[in-house]
């Protein structure tokens, strides 16, 4: 469902006819930079479908007329639009999207129409109200680490459950584990599974081949790293999902791999929420690589901490974030994690020293500073690209433990 209304710019009084695609989220906020003025405007479309309404944020007031000469603004949660239809008053980004997504839809009979069941394929490919539900997610996981919390966890998985329930009415879940995989697989695929699938297999032929040191293995990582890892995750998810509404924009692209993003018009843009969140991922990501790098050393014959030229402890102190992946280049289950990793937007990212100026994206890189441009909607492609990684490596590392 497409809705309507008029508004003007405060700064300027640019008047504007507002459209936004409205699905199952209660709340969205779009921010967009004024044609005229420049300032940005924000705006919030709150919804109990059927009924969906816009509401004033920031520099802006909502009109009751149509103006004859206003400019369109098309606004959608989880499309992004083409250069010819960001103003265009017909646009109907979905059924562009709809082609994109349907050869991968699961089917999924999800409702009964007078005895029949039938699928809406728009919600099979999204997870209603996300946002909110992360929270439950994290809880279950935070909750998981406290004594006695048995009764809390079990109130919490069964929360989840009714919600997925609501639109999948065959969600059957019961430890924080079948959470976390319903949640991200849901969020995320197909490209989840195809990252997760592969790497799982490889390492029950790594344990199959050399038990005992896969037992070492384990009996590091539950001592060392599993508790941090755990605490990192659901502070980076939580990270994502302040700004899910910028990034849900272009996320098909990256769950499908598709690469044709560079000429997507972002409806909504929030640069200033969002220019960290690449650096923050990068940093997460290649810190958890120490799993992958232990466990290609068992695949290749050695002792988890022995890599070909150095021991684990100089690679965890001593290799910097972009070259963690190294020690597993030629093990594609494992290296297909570092896509969109890019060491020279981590850097303009991590720093701070990043800006957009329109559709762009500007970056210094780090040594000669030379300055870097890539497509705004590239760069909310390649934050979502580590996103879908960081989940599947989440979902290994829970996995560790049951293999
Ligand atoms: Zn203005």
């Amino acid at each position: 469902m497409i809705i309507r209304n008029y508004a003007s710019c405060n700064t300027c009084r640019e008047k504007y006819i507002l459209r936004a695609g409205v699905g199952t989220e209660k709340y969205q906020l779009h921010s967009f930079d004024c044609k005229t003025c420049g300032l940005p405007i924000s705006v919030v479309v709150r919804a109990n479908p059927p009924s969906a309404y816009f509401q004033a944020e920031e520099n802006v007031t909502i009109e009751e007329h149509e103006d004859k000469n206003a400019i369109v603004i098309n606004l959608h949660p989880f499309f992004a639009f083409n250069k010819d239809e960001i103003h265009d008053r017909m646009a109907l980004p979905s059924l562009l999207y709809m082609n994109k997504i349907t050869p991968y839809l699961r089917f999924v009979s999800n409702r009964k129409f007078l005895g029949i069941e039938t699928q809406d394929t728009g919600l099979q490919f999204n997870v209603p109200n996300a946002s909110h539900l992360w929270t439950t997610v994290k809880n279950i996981f935070l909750l998981k680490n406290g004594d006695g919390q048995d009764k809390r966890i079990k109130k919490a998985i069964e929360y989840y459950e009714k919600q997925r329930q609501k639109y999948f009415s065959e969600t059957r879940v019961s430890t924080p584990k079948e959470v976390a995989i319903n949640f991200f697989d849901s969020l995320f695929y197909p490209r989840f599974e195809q990252l997760v699938k592969p790497v799982i297999e490889l390492i029950y032929s790594i344990k199959d081949n050399h038990p005992e040191k896969f037992a070492n293995f384990l009996q590091f990582y539950l001592d060392n790293l599993q508790a941090q890892h755990n605490r990192q995750y659901l502070s980076i998810f939580s990270d994502y999902f302040k700004i899910y509404n910028q990034l849900s924009q272009v996320v098909v692209h990256s769950r499908i791999g598709d690469e044709d993003v560079d000429d997507k018009i972002i409806g909504s843009k929030d640069f200033e929420n969002v220019k960290l969140y690449y650096g923050q991922a990068y940093e997460s990501i290649t810190s958890f690589f120490v799993v992958f790098a232990c466990l290609n050393n068992i695949f290749l014959g050695r002792d988890y901490d022995q890599f070909q030229s150095m021991t684990l402890s100089k690679y965890m102190k001593d290799v910097s974030k972009e070259k963690r992946a190294n020690p597993f280049e030629h093990t594609k289950q494992f290296y297909t994690f570092t896509d969109g990793l890019d060491s020279t937007l981590r850097n303009g990212s991590h720093h701070a020293s990043i800006w957009r100026d329109g559709e762009n994206i500007f970056y210094r890189s780090g040594g000669t500073g030379a300055q870097r441009e890539i497509a705004y909607s590239r760069y909310l492609h390649l934050c979502n690209k580590l996103t879908i990684s960081l989940a599947a490596l989440f979902i290994v590392e829970l996995e560790l433990k049951d293999i």
